[in-house]
């Protein structure tokens, strides 16, 4: 479901990602795990087809990121790392938003919507300035926006970061779910994290792959 062939990407003489090769099954939740540095971001930004690789390439359901950018978006959901600022927009206009830029119209549009507004409770807070909210409000917002589309791939950075140990239970739980019909990848620093919701990890650092393990093989080795 997500391929990449020797992925990487130099700034200068620095090589953030160095020729990372992998592939996640359908219905996978892949965690990458490694340090801050490692080059999670980097690489994940370039599966989902936000950031151009030095070399080396990404398909996602088949297409490639950067030969068939459309159709490997409308396939994927992305959650950026951090919470960005949104200036004066609403989480309803923010919904609304991305709902324009998806596409969505009709009766689809009203239940994309209604379930992702649902899935992260985020009823309660409709009308409030998105910057007005708290860190795992905000996050919970961006995955909204990130699930609208009902994709079959979801890219999560670091989805928990920052959250309080409720938030991040929520938010793991929600993952779980989306896990029997999607295919994720989520980034963490978080040994505790590949346990609670990865079905496999890749270990990270310096650019490169140091491990590709189940969650116990991981436990046995530390
Ligand atoms: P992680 O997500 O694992 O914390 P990143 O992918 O964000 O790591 O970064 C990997 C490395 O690439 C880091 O050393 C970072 O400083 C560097 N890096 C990331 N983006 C840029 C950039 N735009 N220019 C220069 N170096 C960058
Ligand atoms: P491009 O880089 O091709 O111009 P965009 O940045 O406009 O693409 O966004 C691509 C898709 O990513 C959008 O359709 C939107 O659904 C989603 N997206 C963008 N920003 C966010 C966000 N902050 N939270 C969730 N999804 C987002």
């Amino acid at each position: 479901m997500i391929e990449t062939r020797q992925l990487t990407k130099r700034y200068g003489d620095f090589t953030a990602v160095d020729a990372i090769s992998f592939k996640v099954e359908p219905g996978q939740v892949l965690g990458f795990l490694g340090p801050n540095g490692a080059g999670k971001s980097t690489t994940m930004k370039m599966v989902a087809g936000f950031l151009a690789p030095t070399s080396g390439g990404a398909t996602v359901a088949g297409f490639d990121v950067e030969q068939q950018p459309l159709e490997a978006k409308r396939v994927l959901g992305y959650l950026p790392e951090g919470a960005p600022s949104y200036g004066e927009m609403t989480v309803r206009e923010f919904i609304d938003f991305i709902a324009d830029v998806r596409g969505l119209t009709g009766e689809r549009r009203f239940q994309r919507i209604d379930d992702a507004i649902g899935r992260l409770h985020l009823e309660r807070v409709l009308e409030q300035p998105i910057d007005t909210l708290s860190k795992g409000f905000r996050r919970r917002v961006g995955l909204a926006g990130s699930i609208l589309h009902d994709p079959k791939v979801l890219i999560l950075d670091e989805p928990t970061d920052g959250l309080d140990p409720n938030q991040k239970q929520e938010v793991r739980t929600l993952i779980n779910s989306m896990a029997r019909d999607k295919t994720i990848i989520i980034s963490t620093h978080l040994l505790e994290e590949v346990h609670a919701v990865c079905t496999r990890a890749i270990i990270i650092a310096g650019g490169r792959v140091l491990a590709d393990a189940t969650p116990s093989e991981l436990e046995a080795r530390s």
